[in-house]
């Protein structure tokens, strides 16, 4: 059963006032709070575990590499994966993107060659690959929407020419919240033989994914969206694809054997971890996978739904509300604005009521000039959100509203 409740008793930090008014946390498309086993996870193991993973001989090296890649095959289940050589950490969803838009378009790509993503694109899936674009001369291609915030699939179609290599497309957008039909479009992708590179960073925290299911050639995300913590995320991608892109930064555990003359690289996934890896955050991040998949994907997909149907009726009561981003398919992200009342001003004044919501352009600015305006409030929905924090929020707004008259 989902026990809000119990649930909420384990993200200390919901508990706490802001303003002298119970918190009322609805930015968790920025990001999430923390369970805490996960942030017990962190103190634990350098208090009684810390030690440089992978190249030591002693006890507790390797007790920091077990739990290393232990985490790594915790991720491959999460997302069904076939093998853990196909789970690479990254700092997020940021380095994950910017990862493969670097090591694709040197090995893959050629001038006049086009990567096609959408017009609701997050910035770090327009700039990763624009500044490919300006180095190798490669073009990007934008699938439009509807004014629900839905991806138009005959345009996405015609985009495909003989010069397409890749689709970049989130799974969620963090602005309309839609959820976009990323089977199908893979299915045309495939099709005419050109691999997806999917950004979940906003799906991975309210979606069961199957990365084989979908049959991704690349899935990433970000822990700290998905109630684990900051500077840690993943890239996964299929071994087939990984074993052909070049390594994306030189330094320690990516090499097999280095000598002035010819250096040879590490085996999967170590080729693309260069560097000291983020070992303490895996380890969390484990935790935090854990800690959702104990509650089921399912159950805080279902929750999260009924919740998304109960705010978006209760917001669409309030006079002059204009909501950006109705979809058929749409997750628990409510972008919106009331009247003429800025966004800023709109969340500056439930801030002190104790909400906290995102205000501006959710880096995401090609959709705000897609949808003729400069910024929205954005109400984003965790597994942690209650009925009762959303009639918080209505009557947040409600009072903004009459403050302007
Ligand atoms: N893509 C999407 C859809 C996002 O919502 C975000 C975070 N807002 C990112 C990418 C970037 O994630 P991060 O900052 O964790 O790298």
């Amino acid at each position: 059963m989902y026990d809000i409740n119990r649930i909420r008793e384990d993200f200390p930090i919901l508990g706490r006032e802001v303003y002298g008014k119970p918190l009322v946390y609805l930015d968790n498309g920025a990001t999430t709070q923390k369970p805490r086993c996960v942030v017990e996870s962190i103190a634990d193991e350098y208090y009684s575990v810390n030690a440089n993973v992978h190249r030591g001989v002693h006890f507790l090296s390797q007790q920091a590499t077990n739990l290393h890649e232990a985490s790594r095959e915790t991720v491959r289940r999460f997302i069904n994966a076939r093998s853990i050589s196909e789970i690479v950490f990254t700092r997020g969803t940021t380095e994950s993107i910017n990862l493969v838009a670097s090591t694709f378009a040197d090995s893959q790509m050629k001038e006049g060659d086009e990567v096609i993503v959408s017009v609701m694109e997050h910035h770090s899936n327009i700039v990763s690959w624009q500044l490919q674009a300006a180095r190798k001369g490669i073009r990007l291609r934008v699938i439009p929407m509807n004014d629900w915030g839905e991806l138009l699939m005959d345009e996405y179609e015609r985009l495909f020419s003989p010069k397409t290599k890749l689709v970049s497309v989130a799974h969620v957008s963090n602005v309309l919240g839609t959820i976009n039909p990323v089977e199908r479009i893979i299915e045309i992708a495939h099709a005419h033989g050109v691999p997806v590179l999917i950004d979940g960073a906003q799906s991975i925290p309210h979606l069961k994914v199957d990365v084989q299911a979908l049959d991704a050639d690349f899935y990433v995300f970000s822990g700290h969206k998905v109630y684990g913590p900051t500077g840690i995320g993943v890239l996964y991608g299929k071994e087939s694809w990984l074993d052909k892109l070049p390594p994306y930064q030189g330094g320690g555990e990516m090499i097999q054997s280095v000598s002035f003359e010819k250096t040879t690289f590490n085996e999967l996934p170590f080729k693309f971890e260069a560097g000291t890896p983020d070992y303490i955050g895996s380890t969390a991040l484990a935790k935090a996978l854990d800690y959702v998949s104990a509650l089921g994907m399912d159950s805080i997909a279902a929750y999260e739904h009924e919740l998304t149907v109960y705010a978006m009726q209760r917001m669409k009561e309030i006079p002059g509300m204009r909501i950006f981003g109705e979809a058929e398919h749409k997750g628990g992200v409510i972008s919106f604005l009331v009247g003429d009342i800025h966004h800023f001003d709109m969340g500056t004044l439930l801030d002190r009521l104790g909400i906290a919501v995102r205000t501006g352009h959710h880096c995401a600015e090609p959709l705000m000039r897609r949808l003729g305006i400069e910024g929205t409030v954005r109400a984003s929905l965790g597994l942690y959100t209650t009925k009762a924090e959303i009639d918080v929020l209505v009557a947040g707004i409600e009072r903004v509203r009459k403050m302007f008259g």
